[in-house]
């Protein structure tokens, strides 16, 4: 059973090589960035003040996630009601940091990722992956770019977003995860680092599936 645990930060390309790779060897699929954002939207929508680690952790055990993994169609849905649209709002990823830290929410997704990996080969893309989620994953990939092509890549995706306020939204994001008790943007020392600044996506797709077929 292949597992391919696929970090680095918002922008490195993570999703759209996670999916390519795993078509590419017939693999599921996993985004924990978006388990993270269910769990978050699900809190501002119950009226739990995020910004208080406390009142999170307290529900923490609440949300009932499932998650689909064929990489052409994944799906989320908490509670039985599908998120994969507002989980993207600007409410969610402003808020998605701070519920991320909260220790009792990493335990639960952190077990709930780790019981959909044991089910068999599949490609997982987050920030703890290499470290935490699965530190025997046969391949461990650390995705990096610079971080002017981190914010093209992000304002591309958000329609009418600058540049310049992606790369500041993206650089809060990024201190706030690694700043951490347990910093999740911490990579494994046995990650293979691919710089995506330069690549085309089918070329990065192309150097993972390589760098997995070993
Ligand atoms: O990957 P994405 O940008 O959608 O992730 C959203 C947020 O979820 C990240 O900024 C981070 O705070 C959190 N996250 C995490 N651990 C993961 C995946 C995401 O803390 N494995």
């Amino acid at each position: 059973m292949l597992v391919i645990a696929m970090d680095g930060p918002s922008g490195s390309g993570k999703s759209s090589v996670s999916k390519g790779v795993a078509r590419a060897l017939g693999l599921r699929y996993l985004d924990t960035g978006a388990m993270y954002r269910a769990v978050t939207w699900w809190m501002l929508r119950q009226g739990v003040p995020v910004d208080d680690p406390a009142a999170v952790a307290a529900r923490a055990g609440e949300p009932v996630l499932s998650v689909g993994t064929d990489p052409d169609a994944p799906t989320i849905s908490v509670d039985d009601t599908d998120v994969a649209r507002p989980i993207r709002t600007d409410e969610v990823t402003g808020a998605v940091s701070a519920v991320a830290a909260v220790p009792e929410v990493r335990r639960r997704l952190v077990a709930l990722q780790q019981q959909i990996i044991g089910a068999g080969g599949i490609v997982v893309e987050g920030r703890d992956i290499g470290t935490v989620v699965a530190p025997d994953a046969a391949v461990k990939i650390y995705l990096t770019a610079s971080a002017e092509a981190r914010a093209q890549r992000r304002s591309k995706e958000l329609t009418g977003a600058s540049v310049a306020a992606t790369q500041a939204d993206l650089a809060r994001r990024d201190h706030h995860d690694s700043t951490r008790k347990v910093d999740p943007l911490a990579r494994a020392v046995d990650a293979v680092e691919v710089d995506t600044t330069s690549l085309t996506l089918p070329e990065v797709i192309t150097e993972v599936v390589r760098i997995a077929k070993g």
